[in-house]
C-alpha cells in the first residue's frame, strides 16, 4: 500500500516549501513565512527544519507556520498529555513539546526509529527530550493495546495523527476514546494536496491518487461523527481539528 512515505523530494526536483501550502500564491506563502512564522520559530525548530529539508523524504515534514498553529492550538488548550502518530524527523514533535509544560508528555508513535534518531539530537539539544516517549512500531495495534487499559481512555488532551493516509479512519476509530472530552484531535492531510476536490483522473503525483479515497472518506465521516465538533483550516496540506464533546 503506497503512503505518504513514497514521495521523494527529487521528483518534485524543488527545494523551497512551496509544496507545503495549498495557497496558490507562492509569494503570499513566502510573505507569511517571512513575516509571522521564521522570526518567531525555534533555533532548534530551524536546525531540525534545516536538516530536514536535506534528507529524500523531506515532502513528509511539517512545515513551519502548521507547526506554529499546532504550538498555539496546545497552549490554548492548556494541553499536557499528548499523542502523535507519525513522527518522520520530528518537526511537529518538537513544536508541541517546546509548547508544553516542563512536566507535559508526549506519546509519539513511528515504524521507523531511524527518522525520529536524525532529529533527536536537536530535541535534546532544546531540551525537551525528556517530555517524549517514543515507541517504534504500526500505531494500530499499540493503540488497541492501549484501549485495553480502561485508566488510559479520555486521558490525552491533544493527538496529532499525521502517518498512514490509508488508516486514518481506524485511527479515528480508537483515538475519540484516548482523547478526553473537550480535548482536541488534529488529523493532517486533510485536503491531500487538493485531491479530495479534483476529478480521480486530474494528473497528481502516484502517490497521491491511491490514498484521496480514503481521506475522503475520512472527512465525510468526521462531518457526521457527532461525538465531535470539526474545523478543517487549509493550513500546510489541510488540518481537520476536532474537539471531542461526549
Ligand atoms: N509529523 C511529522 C513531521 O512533523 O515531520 C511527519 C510525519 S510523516 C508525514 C508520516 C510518518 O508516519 C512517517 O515517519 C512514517 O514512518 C510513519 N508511519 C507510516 N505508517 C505508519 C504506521 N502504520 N504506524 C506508525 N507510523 C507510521
Ligand atoms: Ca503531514
Amino acid at each position: 500500500m503506497a503512503n505518504e512515505e513514497e514521495p521523494k523530494n527529487h521528483v518534485f526536483g524543488i527545494k523551497d516549501l512551496s509544496h507545503k501550502t495549498l495557497l496558490q500564491s507562492d509569494a503570499l506563502y513566502q510573505y507569511i513565512l517571512d513575516t509571522s512564522v521564521y522570526p518567531r520559530e525555534h533555533e532548534c525548530l530551524k536546525e531540525l527544519r534545516e536538516m530536514t529539508e536535506k534528507h529524500p523524504r523531506n515532502l513528509m515534514a511539517t512545515p513551519p507556520d502548521e507547526g506554529q498553529l499546532l504550538s498555539m492550538l496546545i497552549k490554548l488548550i492548556n494541553a499536557k498529555n499528548t499523542l502523535e502518530i507519525g513522527v518522520y524527523t520530528g518537526y511537529s514533535l518538537l513544536s508541541t513539546a517546546l509548547a508544553l509544560p516542563p512536566d507535559g508528555k508526549i506519546l509519539a508513535l513511528d515504524v521507523n526509529r531511524e527518522y525520529y534518531e536524525l532529529g533527536l539530537p536537536i530535541i535534546e539539544k532544546a531540551g525537551v527530550a525528556h517530555k517524549i516517549d517514543f515507541k517504534e512500531g504500526p500505531a494500530l495495534p499499540f493503540l488497541d493495546e492501549l484501549l485495553k487499559d480502561e485508566n488510559k481512555k479520555g486521558t490525552f488532551d491533544f493527538v496529532f495523527v499525521d502517518a498512514d493516509k490509508n488508516n486514518y479512519l481506524n485511527y479515528h476509530k480508537r483515538v475519540i476514546d484516548l482523547v478526553k472530552v473537550g480535548g482536541l484531535i488534529g488529523y493532517d492531510n486533510t485536503l491531500w494536496a487538493g485531491s479530495v476536490a479534483a476529478s480521480p483522473d486530474a494528473p497528481f503525483m502516484d502517490y497521491i491518487k491511491p490514498l484521496r479515497g480514503y481521506v475522503m472518506e475520512l472527512n465525510k465521516y468526521l462531518a457526521q461523527d457527532s461525538r465531535i465538533e470539526i474545523c478543517q483550516l487549509p493550513v500546510g496540506d489541510g488540518i481537520t481539528l476536532c474537539r471531542r464533546i461526549i
